[in-house]
């Protein structure tokens, strides 16, 4: 049966990324083995959903290759009630995969996060909000369509920031909106290759960061990002 070969497949790639040292922490391992990716993808490339790849999605744009989806989720070090915000909504993959994380179904939804995040493409915010209402996650992800170079101030602060489009700098806004000690992932550099940077909040004014290695992402296009 085709969802049970989906399984299949979804396991092997885990496992994998376990072997490789990019999963490590249980609870991404738990929430990517959980999220359905075939269903975040346009139809005509769901066959290829358990590539270790990014697919196209709509508009020119990509979802992000699942160990990179990884690695950014690993680097966040999420938890139970965090409030996440994600800068580029794409398929909903990533904000489903951070939402089984922050709101597990199998903790009391009295102690469940929740995730916004922002779209700048109107029709892939609505693809998103589709995919996420077909599989369960519509009442822990909510989508806004705006510039997420300036965040979403009323839901802030965030515990974390999870930025999937490359940025020239970290946008100041973020920086504002992120709580004290809250964690920012963030691919910064030119807009063909980048460094995937964290960043950690000490103090109201100060960020503290390093490079979790290279990294290639489509541009952050906005007010703090690329103006194209
Ligand atoms: N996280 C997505 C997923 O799980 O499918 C993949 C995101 S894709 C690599 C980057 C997305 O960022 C694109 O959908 C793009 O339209 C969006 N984007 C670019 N600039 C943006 C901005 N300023 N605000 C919000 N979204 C933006």
């Amino acid at each position: 049966m085709q969802g049970d070969k989906f399984v299949r497949e979804r396991e092997r790639l885990i496992n994998r990324l376990i072997r490789e040292g990019i999963l490590k922490d249980p609870k991404v391992i738990k929430a990517m083995l959980k999220v359905p990716r075939e269903e975040f993808v346009p139809e005509k490339y769901k066959q290829h959903a358990y590539i270790d790849s990014p697919l196209p999605t709509l508009n020119g744009q990509t979802i992000s290759a699942p160990h990179m989806v990884a690695m950014m989720c690993e680097l966040l070090d999420l938890d139970v009630g965090h409030k996440v915000l994600e800068v580029g909504t794409g398929s909903g993959y990533h904000a489903a995969v951070c939402a089984e994380i922050v709101a597990p179904s199998d903790v009391d939804s009295k102690l469940w996060g929740h995730v916004y995040s922002i779209e700048r493409v109107p029709r892939l915010a609505v693809f998103a909000r589709n995919n996420l209402e077909r599989t369960g996650y519509s009442d822990k992800v909510t989508v806004i369509v705006g510039d997420g170079t300036l965040g979403y101030s009323p839901a802030a602060p965030y515990d974390r920031i999870l930025v999937t489009a490359a940025a020239p700098n970290i946008p100041k806004p973020l920086i504002e909106q992120l709580a004290l000690n809250g964690r920012i992932v963030i691919p910064v550099g030119g807009t063909y290759y980048q460094e995937l940077i964290v960043g950690v909040k000490i103090s109201d004014s100060e960020i503290k960061t390093y490079s979790a290695g290279g990294c290639v992402f489509v541009p952050l296009i906005g007010r703090y990002g690329w103006r194209f």
